[in-house]
């Protein structure tokens, strides 16, 4: 067993949704040996190996795996953020165990999609960014050819909630964001 236990030690206001709680769990042990090999068997997640990081989207919420912690965002109450940290657990142990079956992937960044990113961004086509289409913008992130924060209406009031999830998955994926934004939007 990699995962003994998670214990939750913060409980915040959720930046995405002012309703929702964010928790932080420190978790014994280390667990990050087991990212490569949830990355090689989970559909969709985010593994960013040199930051060793492993971030789950499950029913509209994410769950951040570093080596010693878990975050969850857009939780309900305690109780659903310890029936996630159960499933969690036991998907680690489980996958764990059977790691001699599984071909670790270590890759990053082919998990996150140009559709990905076009879902959370204002969708407007504005072409504030010198882009025709918010698709093309998001075509253009995802191969690394132009910086999140030339879509200046992202950053505006109206799309915090979509902004907020969206650079945590971008920073998940080793984009460079600007840190007063990821300030904002992650732990
Ligand atoms: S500035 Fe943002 S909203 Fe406007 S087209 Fe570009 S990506 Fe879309």
């Amino acid at each position: 067993m990699l995962l003994h236990s998670c214990k939750i030690t913060r409980t915040l206001p959720c930046l995405a949704d002012p309703e929702k709680i964010r928790v932080i769990a420190d978790v014994s042990g280390e667990i990050h040996e087991v990212f490569p090999y949830l990355n090689a068997t989970l559909k969709r997640c985010i593994y960013n190996h040199p930051a060793n990081t492993l971030t789950i989207k499950k029913d509209g919420k994410l769950f951040t795996l570093h080596a010693h912690h878990i975050t969850l965002a857009k939780i309900e109450d305690e109780k659903e953020a310890e029936d996630i940290l159960g499933w969690l657990r036991d998907l680690i142990n489980e996958t764990y165990e059977k790691r001699e079956q599984i071909e670790p992937n270590y890759s990053m960044a082919a998990e996150l999609k140009a559709l990905d990113i076009y879902r959370l961004l204002p969708g407007t086509s504005c072409k504030k960014c010198g882009e025709l289409t918010c698709l093309a913008f998001a075509v253009k992130l995802v191969g690394r050819e132009i910086e999140i924060t030339e879509c200046n209406p992202l950053f505006s009031e109206k799309y915090q909630e979509k902004r907020i999830v969206l650079l945590e998955l971008l920073n998940a994926a080793g984009h460079s964001i600007p840190p007063i934004a990821l300030e904002n939007g992650t732990r």
